[in-house]
């Protein structure tokens, strides 16, 4: 059995986020594997949601400033 290797710790799938699948449903896709950095598919402004205190995304990080998505 392979042991795991923790450099690096996000390399599985952070429960927390969308499935690509469902944020190209929401017209945004995902800039960076790693960080948070979303990009409207519509007018193609990227944003960086705000982790809250439990490092959890907020309700609603995946709207478009712009509101394309609202
Ligand atoms: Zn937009």
């Amino acid at each position: 059995m392979k042991q795991a290797v923790c450099t690096e710790p996000l390399e599985r799938e952070d429960p927390r986020y969308m499935s690509p699948a469902q944020l190209a449903w929401l017209g945004v896709s995902r800039l960076n594997r790693y960080d948070a950095v979303l990009q409207c598919a519509m007018c193609g402004t990227s944003w960086s949601p705000k982790l809250r205190a439990d490092g959890t995304l907020p309700q609603g990080y995946w709207q478009c400033p712009n509101k394309c998505n609202w």
